[in-house]
C-alpha cells in the first residue's frame, strides 16, 4: 500500500514519526437504564458529581500550570448552580441521572457553539469533556487515554482531560479530525512541545493501531504508512530536531552576555516548585516569576501557612542558591477561586485583583507574607508584588510585610536579612510614577502581560482584539525605557517578566532599552540566549533608541526584524 496523505492545520510546531495509537472512545450514551425514584436519581447523580471532583482533584496533582487553569474551569463547571437545576429539573419530571445530564450538558454545550467566537465556541468541548466524566461516575466506567509505550494518539478529538492524563514521556505526537488551535489540547501540546496536528479530516478512519504515521504540526501534514521518501524526510527533521536540543542542552550553562559584554540574566518563569527545577535544567540564570497562585488553584479551601511555607521553600531549594522571585497572590481578574467568594465584575481586569485582594484579605496575606518570610532561610528570596498603581499601594504592602516580620520575630521564628522586595510594573501609572517607586524597592518587573492591555486598553484575553495586543507598540516601548531609566537612576535593577521578553523580537528591543534580566518560559531560554548572545549591545541598543522615535508597531518590527534574522 501506498502512503496516505491528509492535510490538517498546524497546531504545535515540529516533525514526528512513530506508530499509531488510535483513540475510538465510546460515545457517552446513556444506557437505557430505567429511572430511580426522583430521589434516588437526585442521590445517584450527588454521588457522580462527588466521584468526578475527586478524580478532578487527582488530575491536578499531576498537572502543569496549564493543565490546572484547564482543570479549574472544570471544577467550576461541575459546581456550576444553573447545571445543576437543569439536571435536578429532568431528574425531578423523571429521567434517569444519565440521560438528565446529558441533556444539560448539551444544552450548555450547544449555546457555546452557537456563538460567533471561536475561542468561546471551542470551551463547549470542555463543557461535554465534563458531562462525559459524570456520565462515566454514574455508570461505573472510568475515563481517559493511556499510553503503556510512545505513541502517536489519533483521535476525533481529545477532551482537555484526556490531553492532560497522559504520560508525556511517551506522547510523540497528537493528530485530531477536530479541533482547532485555540483548544486546550492544541495549547498544552504547544506548552510541552510535543508536534500536534488538527482538523484532519478523515484521519480517524483511514488509520490503524501500530500503523506508522508522521505529522508535521508547523504545515499541518499527516501521513499515513508514509513510503521511503517521506520516512527518510521525516528521518531527518527528527535528527535535526535532536541536534537542536542537544546544542541546547550544551549552551545551557552558557550567560546570558552579548558579544560587546553586557551581561542580562536569563531567568525563568514558573509556577510550581517543579517547575522552579525544570528552568534550572533549562540553564536559568534565576527565577524572574514563580505565580504563587498555584497553591491557591484547584482546591476548596485557601493553603495554610505552613502549606505555604513547605511550598516556598521546596522552590528556593530547588533553585541551588540562586534568586527565586515570588510573586504574592495575583488572584481576581480572569483567575477566579470559588472558595474565596469574590463578587462578580463588570470589568474583573479592573477590578478587585491581586494587591486589592489582599488589602482586603488582611489574613489571607498576611499568611503568605509569613511564609514567604519563614522560607527566606532557605535560599534567595526576592518577594514581588503585583499590580502595584503608586505609592500608597507599595507603602501599604511594604508595611504589612514589616508587620509579618515583626509577628515572626515575636514569635522567635528566624528570617533572613538579604531577602530582595520589589515589585511588578504592570499599571501604567506605575511606570509614569517610576523614579518615585524605584526609591522605596530593590528592583522593578515589568509585566509586560498586563502594561501592553492597560497601556492599549485591549483585553489580554479577547481573541476578537488578539491582532490589536501589541507588545511592540511605540507607547508601550516609551514607558519602559521610562521605567528602566528611573531604576537606574536610582541605582536599582529592573527586568521583565511579561510574555514580551521571550520573543525575538521583543527580547532585542528589552536588551536594547537597558533591562537587566529577562524571564521567560523555560523552554524559550535556549533561543533567546543564542540570539542575546550573538547580537552586539551596542546595535540593540541603537534599534531601540530609533524605535522610541516611531510612531506605529509595523514601523518598529520592520526595523528590529533584520537584528533578529541575523543572530538566529
Ligand atoms: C504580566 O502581566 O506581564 C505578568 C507577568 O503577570 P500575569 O501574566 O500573571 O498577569
Ligand atoms: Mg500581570
Amino acid at each position: 500500500m501506498s502512503e496516505r496523505l491528509l492535510r490538517g492545520v498546524g497546531a504545535a510546531a515540529g516533525a514526528v514519526m512513530g506508530p499509531a495509537l488510535v483513540y475510538r472512545e465510546a460515545q457517552a450514551v446513556p444506557t437505557a437504564a430505567k429511572a430511580g425514584t426522583p430521589a434516588e436519581e437526585q442521590a445517584r447523580y450527588e454521588a457522580a458529581r462527588r466521584r468526578a471532583a475527586a478524580e478532578l482533584e487527582e488530575l491536578v496533582q499531576r498537572a502543569d500550570d496549564h493543565g490546572r487553569e484547564i482543570l479549574g474551569a472544570h471544577q467550576l463547571m461541575l459546581q456550576d448552580p444553573e447545571m445543576h437545576d437543569l439536571v435536578a429539573a429532568s431528574i425531578q419530571a423523571g429521567k434517569p441521572a444519565e440521560e438528565a445530564v446529558q441533556a444539560a450538558v448539551e444544552q450548555f454545550a450547544g449555546m457555546l457553539e452557537a456563538l460567533d467566537d471561536e475561542y468561546l465556541r471551542e470551551r463547549a468541548a470542555d463543557v461535554r469533556d465534563v458531562g462525559r466524566r459524570l456520565v462515566a461516575a454514574l455508570t461505573g466506567r472510568s475515563v481517559g487515554l493511556r499510553l503503556e509505550r510512545p505513541a502517536v494518539v489519533i483521535a476525533r478529538d481529545l477532551a482537555p482531560t484526556d490531553t492532560i492524563g497522559l504520560d508525556r514521556s511517551l506522547l510523540l505526537g497528537i493528530v485530531t479530525e477536530q479541533g482547532g488551535p485555540t483548544s486546550h489540547t492544541s495549547i498544552l501540546a504547544r506548552s510541552w512541545g510535543i508536534p500536534a496536528v488538527v482538523a484532519a479530516h478523515g484521519v480517524l478512519e483511514a488509520a490503524a493501531d501500530g500503523m506508522t504515521v508522521a505529522l508535521d504540526g508547523d504545515s499541518g501534514e499527516v501521513v499515513l504508512d508514509p513510503d521511503a521518501g517521506t520516512r527518510i524526510r521525516y528521518e531527518a527533521a527528527m535528527a535535526r530536531a535532536r541536534e537542536q536540543a542537544e546544542r541546547d542542552r550544551a549552551e545551557a550553562s552558557l550567560p546570558g552576555e552579548t558579544p560587546d559584554g553586557v551581561r542580562v540574566e536569563l531567568a525563568a518563569n514558573a509556577g510550581s516548585p517543579d517547575e522552579v527545577a525544570l528552568a534550572m535544567e533549562k540553564g536559568a540564570e534565576g527565577v524572574g516569576l514563580l505565580r504563587s497562585e498555584f497553591l491557591f488553584m484547584g482546591r476548596d479551601t485557601a493553603p495554610t501557612e505552613e502549606e505555604q511555607y513547605a511550598a516556598y521553600a521546596a522552590a528556593l531549594r530547588n533553585a541551588g542558591g540562586r534568586r527565586v522571585i515570588i510573586r504574592t497572590l495575583d488572584i481576581g481578574g480572569d483567575k477566579d477561586v470559588p472558595y474565596l467568594g469574590l463578587a462578580k465584575e463588570e470589568n474583573p481586569f479592573l477590578g478587585v485583583r491581586a494587591l486589592r485582594l489582599c488589602f482586603r484579605r488582611p489574613e489571607l496575606f498576611r499568611a503568605q507574607l509569613r511564609a514567604l518570610l519563614r522560607a527566606s532561610v532557605h535560599g534567595r528570596l526576592a518577594i514581588m508584588f503585583p499590580m502595584v498603581g503608586g505609592l500608597a499601594d507599595l507603602r501599604r504592602a511594604r508595611e504589612a510585610l514589616a508587620e509579618a516580620r515583626r509577628s515572626l520575630e515575636a514569635e522567635g521564628h528566624p528570617v533572613a536579612d538579604n531577602y530582595e522586595v520589589g515589585i511588578m510594573i504592570e499599571i501604567p501609572s506605575a511606570a509614569l510614577l517610576a523614579d518615585h517607586l524605584a526609591a522605596e524597592v530593590d528592583f522593578f518587573s515589568i509585566g509586560t502581560n498586563d502594561l501592553v492591555q492597560y497601556t492599549l486598553a485591549v483585553d489580554r484575553g479577547n481573541p476578537a482584539l488578539a491582532e490589536m495586543y501589541q507588545p511592540y507598540h511605540p507607547a508601550v516601548l516609551r514607558l519602559i525605557d521610562r521605567v528602566v531609566t528611573a531604576a537606574h537612576a536610582a541605582g536599582k535593577w529592573v527586568g521583565v517578566c511579561g510574555e514580551m521578553g521571550g520573543l525575538p523580537a521583543g527580547a532585542l528591543l528589552l536588551l536594547g532599552l537597558g533591562v537587566d534580566e529577562l524571564s521567560m518560559s523555560p523552554a524559550l531560554l535556549a533561543r533567546i540566549r543564542r540570539l542575546v548572545r550573538a547580537t552586539p549591545f551596542a546595535e540593540a541598543r541603537s534599534v531601540a533608541q530609533q524605535s522610541l522615535a516611531l510612531g506605529t508597531p509595523e514601523e518598529v518590527l520592520a526595523l528590529v526584524e533584520p537584528l533578529v534574522r541575523r543572530g538566529e
